[in-house]
């Protein structure tokens, strides 16, 4: 898809603080974070929301939703952790490129999915080097 925007994170022709990768997904920092910490799975297949997900790119997503999860909980120790996706316009999806966001949270802190500021490269290469040492030690 030559104009989604997760495409070309995946493709590398956009910028973006990667995790982690595997041959049927890549993990990256989310540019407006909810919290931080807050990233994205997306599958390196285009489809735009789950109703055309294909069986395997769906079950890579969910088991590394676990271990980013939990690397998420070693790296940055949040009260909690939401694992979500929306499918559709009217449902808050914003890019139409089927993702699964983690978002760590604190206790009290407000629990929208979107973050009004653009973070910085820097803060967010800071991160997501944390959470990339902490999920090399996960099996
Ligand atoms: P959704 O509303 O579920 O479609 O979420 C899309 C998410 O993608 C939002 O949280 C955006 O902040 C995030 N986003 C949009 N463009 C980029 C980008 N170039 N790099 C990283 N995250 C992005
Ligand atoms: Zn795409």
């Amino acid at each position: 898809m030559r104009d989604c925007i997760f495409c070309k994170i995946v493709a590398g022709v956009a910028r973006a603080q990667r995790v982690h990768e595997d041959e049927l997904t890549v993990s990256f920092m989310d540019l407006f974070p909810a919290s931080r910490g807050h990233l994205l799975i997306v599958p390196k297949r285009h489809f735009s929301d789950i109703l055309g997900a294909d069986d395997a790119s769906l079950a890579r997503v969910v088991a590394n939703s676990r271990r980013i999860a939990l690397a998420l909980k070693r790296a940055l120790a949040p009260d909690g952790i939401g694992v979500h996706q929306l499918n559709g316009a009217a449902a808050g999806q914003t890019v139409f490129h089927y993702h699964m966001h983690l978002i760590p949270r604190r206790m009290g802190d407000p629990t929208g999915f979107h973050g009004r500021r653009q973070a910085s490269e820097v803060e967010l290469a800071e991160v997501a080097a944390l959470i990339a040492g902490a999920l090399a030690e996960i099996p």
